[in-house]
């Protein structure tokens, strides 16, 4: 028996984009796989390219190269007309469901435009029952059809868009911040109502998001993106227990933890500088020029991103030996790195 493909594979994903002063190097080189069923987290700053990489994903943006393969196929090149069967097995939900959502249609009328398109319920009746079904899904009333975006809040906005993407049962859903245009009240019930989703729709889900908290609590393996390029990737509770690249290890730093005792007492990684710019990443490691404990060879070697031997981790970094034996960037001392010569 053959086991089915990945919902999603990314192989050297890569895209760059002409700017009057440059090319900007938005992702490159990355590769990842989410599995059936998988939740699988992106994290990193703003301008790490993560959301690029959700784009190029779903053939949003075209990559300028490497491929993206979605249930085994590869669509990286397919043509609009080509792509349309094969839309309902993947779906992406935006950060800001206001722009996702056309104001002129009503709610009732969004979330049936998938349904039609794919003949996945009989007209009418069929159709409306359908609604109905994916609006209790996402915990809303059946008189929620008849209203219209503007009417409802920003949480509301975001159920509507879980339930659109509902709507086509994909194997894959690809949510780009979803959670952060939300109030932080709101936030965790729609984080809560993915979650519950997911386990019972069973979806591969690549959830992109600076939030670590969320990310934790939803995804069973994280890839951390620096610069527009992954550099680690491990199960949730291993990176969380033992962050090994000096850039997680600041990253995680930062995140709240529930216990305040244990929160004061966590010594807070203060990176030295600014993202540099995506015109020009630094040569050699892209974080030296911000990493507490770079070395020369930083400078001029490109870490390679390596599986430890045994273990289901990736990173890249020069000082992390294949034992799993990490620098602790926490410890160094409280100087900025050596500028790049
Ligand atoms: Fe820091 Fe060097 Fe490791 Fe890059 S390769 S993360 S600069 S120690």
């Amino acid at each position: 028996m053959t086991s089915k493909p990945p919902v999603l594979e990314l192989h050297g994903l890569t895209r760059h984009f002409a700017s009057g002063k440059g090319t900007v190097r938005a992702v490159d080189d990355v590769s990842l796989t989410v599995g059936r069923g998988e939740v699988v987290g992106l994290v990193g700053e703003s301008g790490s390219g993560k959301s690029t990489v959700g784009r190029c994903a779903v053939r949003l943006d075209a990559p300028t190269a490497g491929t993206v393969r979605i249930n085994g196929t590869d669509v990286t090149r397919l043509s609009r007309r080509a792509l349309r069967p094969l839309r309902k097995d993947f779906h992406l939900v935006f950060q800001d469901p206001s722009s996702s959502l056309d104001p002129r249609m009503t709610v009732g009328g969004i979330i049936a435009e998938p349904i039609r398109l794919h003949r996945l319920a009989a007209r009418g009746e069929g159709v409306r029952a359908r609604v109905g079904e994916l609006l209790a899904q996402v915990g809303l009333r059946p008189e929620y059809a008849d209203r219209h975006p503007h009417e409802l809040s920003g949480g509301q906005r975001q159920r509507i868009s879980l339930a659109r993407a509902l709507a086509v049962d994909p194997d894959l859903l690809i949510a780009d911040e979803p959670t952060s245009a939300l109030d932080v009240s709101v936030q965790a019930s729609v984080l809560n109502l993915l979650a519950d989703l997911q386990r019972e729709r069973g979806f591969g889900c690549l959830f992109i998001t600076h939030d670590l908290a969320a990310v934790e609590f939803l995804a069973d393996r994280i890839a951390v993106m620096y610069l527009g390029q992954v550099v680690e990737q491990a199960p949730t509770a291993d990176l969380f227990a033992a962050p090994k690249h000096p850039y997680t290890q600041a990253l995680l730093s930062a995140a709240p933890v529930p216990d305040p005792a244990a929160q004061r007492s966590r010594e807070r990684i203060v990176l030295s500088g600014e993202l540099p710019s995506p015109l020009a990443p630094p040569p050699g490691c892209r974080f030296h020029t911000r990493c507490p404990v770079a070395v020369a060879r930083c400078r001029t070697g490109i870490p390679e991103l390596r599986t430890l031997p045994g273990t289901a981790r990736q990173v890249a970094c020069h000082l992390v030996a294949d034992d799993g034996t990490a620098p602790d960037a926490a410890a160094a001392p409280a100087t900025a790195p050596a500028p790049t010569p």
